[in-house]
């Protein structure tokens, strides 16, 4: 393709996207997918053709082929999971960065690559109120920036045992702590790392916070100690997946300096409430921490993948990631900052043009703002929520999430009050709930609004048992969105019980 072509192909690209946009923004399109598995893949032909496709024919394709295949999260009835939004001004700069063509192997290989990130993550750093003892590079996701974590982390609670025998060299078994809250990815990184799931573990957590437990962690810790085993690092949470709860880091980075502990903080979504003056006091503790990270792609909304990762000491983390073949030498070698010591890959995106973009076209009052909506909006739901009978807030609702159950009388109640289960109590009517029954029934009456297309919504499992979580905080979503999914909730939540009596 020539750079005409180009241009042509791209206006009509342009085109295509700004009027997908404004009707997902407008909820025209399924909130959640409707394809069933295999039928996108049905569409597309087995073999690549040999004939050369027209522009217009792939606009046509993804029109019809890929966007019934998307669960828009664009929409302003996404409620699953956690906001994913992707502000239009950074997805100009993911353009600019793919344009450019530049790769980042080293400073050399594109200084602007570099030093743009830099300056940027700077910039973010002074909004969110962290000290300058921070320094700040881009991975894909909080996952990786986890690894990258509990990868130093291994390395310095086992004497760098990577530049002799590894691991596999290690005298005693080096510990992880997390809470049973903390995301799967918290496990994953250091199942990768090595540390082996005997030596992971899953603090308890406060039952009716469901932050993790600190009494627990000094215990667990003690514990491990006891029986000779080296306590490597803990991994506190900032905004739980499930309820947005928040780990006492000021707690925990009191431990973890007595025990010598590396501390990573996972916000990956909370960390947009770093620019709230009033939300400073979930981050109390937070600059204790060895590394901390957070994703502007999500509720911030830069575009995917843009996940936000601070260390206090880059000297530890280079000397754990650092590998410098002899092809990447320059002469500015000792005087730059090479991100390929950073993190794992070598080659990387010009991810900094997305913040760039976000930043200096919508600037961040525009993302405060649309957080203290969505703030404004969750504490509006909860205490709609709370004022229902029959309805549990069952989390505090410290930021956009909130988290419900509906407990209705007459449904799958067990005689005599068998099986209530963590997180749930005797009800108004004193009744005791039948645990099981009522993961059914928040199963069901959640599917049943989703299979409405005009909003998506996930459970998930909060103290042993299913909550649906409201997320809130898609770009478009305003209060009469808000609205309408608590109506929804309630008329699928009535439905269900009508159902199951008739
Ligand atoms: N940590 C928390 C608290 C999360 O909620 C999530 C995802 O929602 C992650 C980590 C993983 O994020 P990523 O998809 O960037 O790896």
């Amino acid at each position: 393709m020539t750079p005409e072509e180009f241009r042509a192909a791209a206006h009509q690209l342009v085109d295509w996207i700004a009027d997908f946009r404004a009707r997902a923004a407008a909820g025209e399109l399924p909130a959640r997918s409707t394809v069933a598995p295999g039928e996108v893949a049905a569409q597309l032909p087995d073999h690549l053709p040999d004939e050369l496709a027209a522009v217009a024919e792939l606009l046509a394709e993804l029109e019809q082929v890929v966007v019934p295949g998307i669960s828009h999260v664009q929409h302003p009835g996404n409620f699953a999971w956690f906001p994913a939004n992707a502000s239009l001004s950074s997805v100009l700069g993911d353009l600019a960065s793919s344009g450019l063509g530049a790769i980042g192997l080293s400073w050399q290989s594109a200084p602007a690559l570099t030093e743009v990130e830099e300056v940027v993550l700077d910039w973010l750093r002074q909004e969110a109120g962290l000290s300058p003892e921070w320094r700040g590079t881009i991975h894909d996701t909080a996952s990786t920036s986890c690894l990258v974590a509990l990868l130093v982390a291994r390395e310095r609670a086992s004497g760098f045992s990577k530049d002799a025998g590894g691991l596999q060299s290690a005298m005693a078994p080096l510990v992880v702590y997390t809470s049973a809250e903390a995301h799967s990815s918290v496990g994953k990184a250091a199942l990768l790392a090595g540390f082996g799931r005997d030596n992971l573990r899953l603090v308890g957590v406060d039952p009716v916070t469901y932050a993790m437990d600190s009494s627990a962690l000094e215990a667990a810790v003690a514990g491990d100690r006891a029986a000779g085993r080296v306590p490597a690092a803990v991994v506190a949470t900032i905004g739980t997946t499930a309820s947005t709860a928040i780990d006492p880091v000021q707690e925990i980075a009191d431990i973890a300096r007595r025990e010598d502990m590396y501390l990573h903080v996972d916000a990956a979504m909370a960390g947009s409430a770093l620019f709230l003056p009033e939300c400073a006091w979930l981050f109390e503790g937070v600059e204790q921490a060895d590394s901390l990270t957070w994703n502007p792609h999500k509720w911030m909304g830069t575009v995917l993948d843009t996940s936000a990762f601070y260390v206090r000491d880059p000297a530890l983390l280079q000397r754990v990631m650092s590998a410098s073949p002899s092809y990447l030498a320059s002469k500015a070698d000792g005087s730059v900052t090479q991100f390929r010591d950073w993190g794992i890959p070598l080659g990387r995106r010009f991810r900094a043009l997305k913040l760039l973009f976000q930043l200096r076209l919508d600037g961040l009052d525009s993302v405060r703002r649309r957080l203290r909506r969505d703030l404004a909006n969750a504490a509006w739901l909860a205490e709609a929520a709370a004022a229902t009978p029959r309805w549990r807030v069952v989390a505090p609702v410290v930021l956009q999430t909130v988290c419900l159950r509906h407990e209705p009388a007459g449904l799958g109640w067990a005689a005599g009050g068998a099986a209530g289960g963590a997180g749930l109590g005797v009800t108004a009517g004193g009744e005791a709930p039948d645990g099981e029954a009522l993961d059914r029934h928040m199963a069901a009456l959640t599917e049943r609004v989703n299979s409405s297309g005009r909003a998506h919504l996930t459970t998930a499992l909060l103290g042993g048992r299913l909550v649906t979580r409201v997320s809130i905080g898609a770009e478009p979503t305003e209060r009469r969105h808000v609205e309408e999914v608590w109506r929804l909730l309630q008329e699928a939540a009535d439905a269900e019980v009508s159902g199951t009596r008739s």
